[in-house]
């Protein structure tokens, strides 16, 4: 087929694909593909995405493809079909979003299948081994049998090498290592001898058509569902597995959605399909890792997440592709994971923010294609929350997804009761209220464990002059820099910068006080009111590598630490069977923020922390600091718990007209200068002309935190009536903005349904 002309997108901002013709006197490499190309005077790694007849540039000008990388493609034909997909949604140029799929490593055109040491016997070899040499050393005889029977077998038959130049047949080095012990120095020898050579061969893929015959073993032991799991099995399992259904799991912290995620995970692998679990954070989530792990302990297993180095992650990711690995858990990017005979997605947490990418160019959301992969592939799809978000809830209620609830908590222990503290009608030191002091003696008293739950790390998040009201500003950022007492430093969270801490005033010479308190304070703070009592402190000043994450758990649930101060990340998805009282210090920060989605996360979070607290059959007690103990959504939580503050809550955003009864995005901007970033936004608002109906152009505002690391960050709202409207709008406009000169002068990106507004 001369006439063949394949289409290449390329990793480069240009929002296009590129037309080549295949490579001279090779087959055609079908969409998926990776190749070399030669584009503009570099050689660079491109995905076939499609084949067509004819292209409209002049067919002798057309340049060929230089080869493909691997015989086969690197991206199956759903998993192609997602990523144009989610392009084309987040208006983003295909060529990159196919990166952000692959591993650094792949992009830069590492071997799709593993590379795997083999030895095996040279022709001298196999005449010494019948000669009966060598007499006297029996682990290098041994070792030439070995070779010569593995060599020889049927069983390697047909098996061809990826790498070098002719077909590699021998003995992979991890038999050998099962069979032999020992076997290596005895097969250096014999290759001194010119007896037996190491060389390398691509894995065998195993193929998708085929899945493993091998049905998972039986797990030793069980849980027995509840009720409430029981009814939720069934629901999901009375659908055909091969259609598409999503589901909310909606169960309290406790309630035991873990067990319906490995009940349902087992159902997957034994008919013989994978299953992708999408956590919001690994690092912050071994107990569900470890879970999976122990349940499913014949089971190959690969582990995606940012953490990993470049090796390893391409080694997890080979191991998804070639359909080793069954199971696959993973953060964010792993929801493009390779999986040959994928059956099931689970996305536990689903509420969690990090889940979208807020970050760079390629702002999708994992939860959000979660449900397309599993509708593209008509695979079932389980998100799974104590406190779903909004639009989840939204689509449920109107019917887009099923949802089931786990009401009660798996070990019959009853809801936690909630308590405001009205801290205006309080002693409060140093952050505690006199009631909270009270009530976590007497929890210590009886052998209950504390959380104190402060969303601030540090010591206080201000340093200021006691004389001329100077506080300590960030250089770079429109913030001030957090005190660490301990370390005696000045930080900024926003760009990380790092000083001494001054010992008085800068500006006029008096003594300077920190204000305020973060988790350091508060931990200092109770060492002091509960002295010879155990406190572990959770915040990412604490663990800065999970296994540090782990040493912290472990001395809250060993029993040793007898109070734990943490940031949200108590709230995510630990148990702390032993915690009876949970107290929240600052409740009120999302009160009254400008940003419509604050009273949700501050509505999950209370949830979350109230979750953590409650042991067996006795009720935890939650008690919450505020300044505002009438507001409606803190009395709407209180008295009908989460759904209550939900409805009220998706009430107010239909009145607003916010997501979910909108579509929003947002033109985000950053350069040096305000100036440049807002005259980048004015010309793209200018540019728009008069929108379409129901299309609002919002803005340019600055960001609420305008200047961060020397830049000034502002956006322009596009808010949409319905999705149609704002991708009609998107296509026409954007490649508009690409072109206007101010662009150059600024680092932007689109983002399409934005979690966080400024
Ligand atoms: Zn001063
Ligand atoms: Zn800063």
């Amino acid at each position: 087929m001369e006439s063949m002309i394949l289409e290449v997108a390329i990793d480069t901002p240009l929002r296009q694909v590129f037309d080549y013709r295949p490579a001279d006197g090779e087959g055609v490499p079908v969409p998926g593909t990776r190749v070399l190309v030669p584009f503009g005077r570099r050689q660079v790694i491109g995905i076939v995405v499609s084949h067509k007849e004819r292209s409209e540039h002049s067919e002798d000008r057309l340049k060929r493809i230089l080869r493909a990388i691997d015989p086969q493609p690197t991206l199956d034909a759903p998993l192609l079909k997602l990523l144009r997909w989610a392009a084309d949604y987040y208006h983003h140029p295909l060529g990159e979003a196919l990166a952000t799929a692959l591993p650094k490593l792949a992009r830069e055109g590492a071997a799709l299948l593993a590379a795997v040491e083999v030895w095996h016997l040279t022709d001298a070899g196999r005449a010494a081994l019948a000669a009966g040499e060598p007499r006297r050393a029996p682990r290098q005889r041994a070792v030439l049998e070995a070779l010569q029977h593995r060599t020889e077998g049927p069983e390697r038959a047909g098996t061809t090498a990826v790498l070098g130049t002719e077909a590699v047949l021998g003995t992979e080095a991890a038999l050998l290592d099962d069979t032999l012990p020992g076997w290596r120095d005895a097969a250096r020898a014999l290759r001194d001898r010119g007896w037996v050579e190491r060389g390398t061969r691509g894995a065998t893929r195993a193929s998708p058509a085929a899945p493993a015959t091998a049905v998972p073993p039986a797990p030793p032991r069980r849980p027995a569902p509840t009720a409430a799991q029981q009814a939720a099995l069934e629901a999901i399992c009375a659908r055909d597995r091969d259609s598409y259904h999503a589901w909310l799991l909606h169960g309290v912290t406790g309630s035991g959605k873990t067990e319906v995620y490995l009940r349902l995970t087992e159902d997957a692998l034994a008919a013989g399909r994978s299953v992708l679990v999408l956590v919001p954070e690994i690092g912050l989530t071994p107990q569900l890792v470890g879970r999976f792990a122990a349940r499913f302990a014949g089971v190959p297993l690969a582990v995606l997440h940012s953490g990993l180095t470049d090796g390893a992650r391409l080694a997890a990711w080979r191991r998804a592709h070639s359909g080793e690995a069954r199971l696959v858990i993973g953060t964010r990017s792993a929801i493009f994971a390779p999986l040959p005979a994928l059956g099931l997605i689970l996305v536990d947490e689903e509420h969690d923010a990090s889940f979208k990418q807020q970050e760079g160019g390629f702002r999708y959301s994992a939860r959000d294609l979660a449900l397309v992969r599993a509708q593209g592939l008509g695979i079932p799809v389980v998100l799974g929350s104590a406190t779903p978000s909004l639009e989840t809830l939204h689509n449920a209620a109107t019917g887009r997804m099923t949802r089931l609830t786990l009401p009660e908590r798996a070990a019959a222990a009853r809801p936690p009761l909630l308590r405001l503290i009205d801290l205006r009608a309080e002693r409060v030191h140093a952050g505690l209220a006199t009631t909270s002091v009270t009530a976590i003696e007497r929890h210590l008293a009886a052998d209950g464990q504390v959380l104190v739950y402060i969303n601030r790390r540090g010591y206080a998040p201000t340093l200021a002059c006691t004389a001329c009201g100077w506080v300590a500003p960030c250089a770079s950022c429109d913030a001030r820099m957090t005190v660490y007492r301990n370390a005696s430093r000045l930080r900024c969270h926003h760009c990380g910068a790092d000083r001494e801490l001054p010992r008085q005033c800068p500006t006029c010479g008096y003594a300077v006080k920190t204000v305020g308190q973060g988790t350091e304070r508060v931990e200092e703070t109770l060492a002091e009111s509960f002295p010879g009592v155990a406190i572990a402190r959770l915040d990412r000043d604490v663990v800065r590598r999970s296994d540090q994450l782990e040493a912290v758990l472990e001395r809250v649930a060993g029993g040793e630490a007898r109070i734990l101060v943490g940031t949200q990340m108590v709230t995510k998805g630990h148990d702390f069977p032993a915690v009876t009282l949970a107290v929240v210090l600052n409740a009120d920060q999302g009160l009254f923020s400008t940003d419509f989605r604050a009273a949700e996360r501050l509505a999950q979070t209370l949830v979350q922390v109230a979750g953590r607290s409650g042991r067996g059959a006795q009720a935890g007690e939650v008690l919450i600091q505020t300044e505002h103990p009438e507001h409606p959504l803190l009395r709407s939580l209180l008295d009908g718990g989460y759904d209550a503050f939900a409805a009220r809550a998706l009430e107010e955003r239909r009145e607003a007209a916010w997501p979910p009864f909108a579509r929003l995005a947002a033109l985000r901007a950053s350069a040096p200068s305000a100036e440049t970033t807002l005259s980048f936004l004015d010309a793209a608002r200018r540019i728009a002309g008069r929108p379409p109906q129901g299309l609002r152009l919002l803005g340019p505002a600055p960001a609420a935190l305008a200047r961060r690391a020397d830049r000034h960050h502002a956006q322009l709202l596009l808010d949409a009536a319905d999705r149609t409207v704002l991708h009609r709008f998107l296509d026409h406009w954007l490649p508009l903005v690409e072109t206007l000169p101010e662009a150059r002068r600024v680092r932007w990106a689109l983002d399409v349904d934005p979690l966080e507004l400024f």
